[in-house]
């Protein structure tokens, strides 16, 4: 795919664009080269539905120089938190818990105070389609988990920076830990009203689709086939953001540029919605990522 023209528009055009509103932003988080893959593809699918908010990603000082360069080209801002240089507070949550890491790496995304709103998603997200409409929630918003419904997905939220909220967030983290050791467990102790307060802190499950659930929604399964497929067609098809959560991400598969398709390795069972998310993230990849590094390179080799 030499001599790509991606049409893409890039950070530098977005910036420029008038109807973006400046004070609002998507964010994600890679504390290493690897989630980079996935931030890129994300901030790639967020770009290609009519991106109105500035794209910020957060990085640590693990991601490599080059990593940094190519993240630049997809978000607005690429901003490095780095643990270590934190106010003192930061560094005893980490003294005292130190397997919160990338956890506390994650809260901070409530220091992002130049913006009023913002829309946290895990670098294992994919969105479909436009999802400005997350902007009119308020803090704390998520959807539920699919293990758990009581409990909510800390994968897609909407927040309202705010250096208070942050330092609630770490005496929190420091007092308590997390009831599963991540960000979720923590985030759902902290905002522990979520499940019964307020609906429209509710997100509809389809802003935060788990690809890896084979939903087997009995009511409309338990009969026919046929009734199985109208209603993934109700609402499968309505997904809006896809989350990849779990333990195979899709920059594990490998993919076939030519059939456009990741490849099905023995063992590892992929039901077919789970595949064509996989494919979309794959080619996302392909057609926007990869000429990236291309491009690169041949900046290199003319310099
Ligand atoms: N993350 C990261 N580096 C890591 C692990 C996680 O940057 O080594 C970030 C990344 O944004 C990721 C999020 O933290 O999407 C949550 O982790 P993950 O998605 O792996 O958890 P899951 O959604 O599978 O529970
Ligand atoms: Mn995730």
């Amino acid at each position: 795919n030499h001599g790509h023209v991606d049409t893409s528009p890039s950070a530098l055009e977005c910036a420029r664009r008038p109807d973006v509103v400046s004070d609002q932003a998507f964010v994600t988080l890679a504390t290493n080269d690897i989630y980079c893959q996935g931030a890129l593809v994300l901030g790639q699918s967020l770009r290609n539905q009519r991106l109105t908010r500035k794209l910020v990603v957060l990085i640590t000082p693990h991601v490599s120089s080059l990593l940094r360069v190519i993240l630049s080209r997809v978000f607005d801002e690429v901003i490095e938190v780095n643990l270590i240089d934190s106010a003192d507070y930061i560094h005893l949550a980490i003294l005292k818990r130190p397997e919160l890491g990338v956890t506390l790496t994650k809260l901070h995304c409530w220091t992002l105070t130049h913006y009023s709103k913002c829309v946290f998603l895990d670098a294992d997200t994919l969105v479909l389609s436009n999802i400005d409409e997350l902007f009119e929630r308020g803090e704390f918003s998520a959807a539920p988990d699919p293990g758990w419904p009581d409990c909510f997905n800390s994968g897609v939220f909407v927040f309202q920076p705010s250096l208070e909220t942050h330092s609630l967030l770490l005496q929190h983290a420091t007092d308590h830990g997390s009831f599963d050791g991540a960000d979720q467990g923590l985030l759902n102790s902290f905002f522990s009203s979520w499940s019964t307060a307020d609906i429209h802190k509710h997100l509809p499950f389809i802003y935060n689709l788990s690809s890896n659930t084979t939903y087997t929604y009995s009511p409309a399964f338990k009969h026919a086939k046929e009734n199985a497929l109208r209603f993934l067609l109700r609402f499968g098809s309505s997904a809006k953001v896809v989350h990849f959560l779990g333990s195979s991400k899709p920059w594990n598969y490998k993919y076939n540029p030519q059939t456009g398709s990741v490849l099905q390795e023995g063992s590892r069972v992929v039901h077919q919605h789970q595949a064509s998310f996989l494919n979309l993230w794959w080619s996302i990849y392909h057609r926007s990522i990869l000429p990236l590094y291309e491009s690169l390179r041949d900046e290199e080799e003319h310099a």
